[in-house]
């Protein structure tokens, strides 16, 4: 017997749906804010992820699935969404074409780290960019977009806020940073020793217990925000406000990602304990320049798909669950079932969903079965009805019956 590998889930028929649902909700609101698909390959080459995502980031320096392929090219799963959207978006050329470029996804990422609840190595996220547009009232429109969907959904999750500026205002926060941690340094984690040398603003993203206590005192970059970036700030906090999204501003919020730059945000839920960042995102006006495009704003945020299902079963979301089968046609002997088959085939032709027996079980066992499926009605064809050309339909919720001739089963079930 060989296992599913550590860290991965499967999805089981009976559970899809719960799926379909999540991701039918997020189709249609990225549809509402004009947003279009784009699907790009699930790896890539490694140097994609090192420049977009930052090689000083947790993701690069511990999380990323890469290997070399026959051709002795170092290829990555992709650990997210963006660095491959935009990667796209410069070599499609769509770069060059009409702005802003609304687009979102529905993708699987893989991040080798320690498997809990809501952690995995292999997930799935809901992922929005736009790029193009430098305005905050488009920052406010992604996390309202998000905050629709959470909505939508039936959760009840918290946003919180931040601005981390632009590097010139960052450069004077970075400064402060490093005087602050200096003291602090020999009772900072192994991996806080690095970034405060690499990435200082790093330092405030780290989940250590240890490196937490230390952070609440830690100087907010807030104060330090260049006038434009402040007025951005502003901008976006009114938008909000415009769009009745309440939020708390939390200047700790750094996110994982090098290339954020203004925005940051993240919609947490405190149900699911350590792992409630169930949405998050922000500005990185720097990332399309950093891959290789020309200099252009851009925003976005992904979603956990696998924590949004988590936090929906601990609220008590009920998922509307799938269609029962309209009828399902017994057969007694071969010569019935062949008709039950023949029968079954002109109904799903013009779209009645039919089940039948493929077990060669009796009657009675097919009832049974029919019964577990849910099924409307249970059409049974005997030796007599099939010699009348017509079968016996009980009506599973009242429990009445009447015979329906073969000819006339189309028109009977086409509308139930
Ligand atoms: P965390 O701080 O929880 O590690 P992150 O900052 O690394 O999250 P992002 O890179 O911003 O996460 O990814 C966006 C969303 O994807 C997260 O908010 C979360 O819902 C989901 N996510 C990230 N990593 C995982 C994972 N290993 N397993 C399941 N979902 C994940
Ligand atoms: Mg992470």
């Amino acid at each position: 017997m060989i296992n599913i590998p550590k860290g991965t889930k499967d999805v089981l028929p009976q559970d899809s749906y719960k799926w379909q649902y999540v991701e039918d909700m997020a189709r249609e609101v990225a549809g509402l804010f004009n947003l279009k698909e784009i699907r790009t390959p699930t790896f890539e080459h490694t140097e994609l992820f090192q420049r977009g995502v930052g090689d000083t980031t947790d993701i690069v320096t511990k999380e990323m699935y890469t290997f070399k392929d026959k051709g002795d090219r170092s290829i990555t799963l992709k650990p997210e969404g963006t660095a491959g959207a935009v990667r796209s978006f410069i070599e499609s050329g769509l770069i060059n074409g009409v702005l802003p470029a609304k687009m979102y996804y529905i993708t699987p990422a893989f991040r080798y780290e320690r498997p809990q609840a809501g952690r995995l190595r292999e997930f799935h996220q809901f992922g929005v960019e736009i790029f193009g547009s430098k305005s905050a009232q488009t920052d406010a429109e992604a996390i309202v977009m998000a905050d629709t969907l959470l909505k939508k959904l039936g959760l009840n999750v918290q946003l919180y806020i931040n601005s981390i500026g632009c590097p010139t205002c960052r450069a004077a926060f970075n400064k402060a940073l490093k005087e602050f941690f200096e003291p602090h340094l020999g009772e900072l984690c192994y991996d806080c020793k690095t970034r405060f040398e690499k990435n200082p603003l790093r330092l405030l993203d780290c989940k250590e217990d240890a490196c937490k206590k230390i952070n609440v005192a830690a100087p907010s970059i807030l104060d330090y925000l260049c006038e434009e970036c402040a007025e951005h700030f502003e901008q976006l906090k009114a938008c909000l406000d415009l769009a009745g999204v309440s939020y708390i501003i939390d200047p700790r919020i750094v996110r994982g990602l090098d290339y954020y730059t203004r925005s940051v945000f993240e919609f947490v839920s405190t149900s699911i304990g350590a792992q409630g960042t169930v949405c998050a995102g922000g500005r990185y006006d720097g990332l399309i320049q950093q891959l290789g495009g020309n200099p252009m704003p851009a925003v976005g945020f992904a979603a956990g798909i696998e924590r949004l299902l988590i936090m929906m079963e601990q609220t008590g979301v009920v998922i509307p669950e799938p269609a029962k089968p309209t009828v399902y046609i017994a057969g007694m002997d071969g010569e019935c079932r062949k008709k039950a088959f023949e029968l079954a085939i002109a109904l799903r032709k013009n779209g009645v969903f039919v089940e039948i027996d493929h077990m060669e079980r009796s009657v009675k066992a097919q009832f049974k079965y029919a019964d577990k499926l849910g099924a409307k009605y249970v059409a049974v064809i005997g030796g007599n009805e099939l010699a009348e050309g017509v079968m016996n339909v009980k009506n599973m919720s009242d429990g009445t019956s009447e015979q329906v001739s073969f000819d006339a089963a189309l028109t009977y079930f086409q509308n139930k």
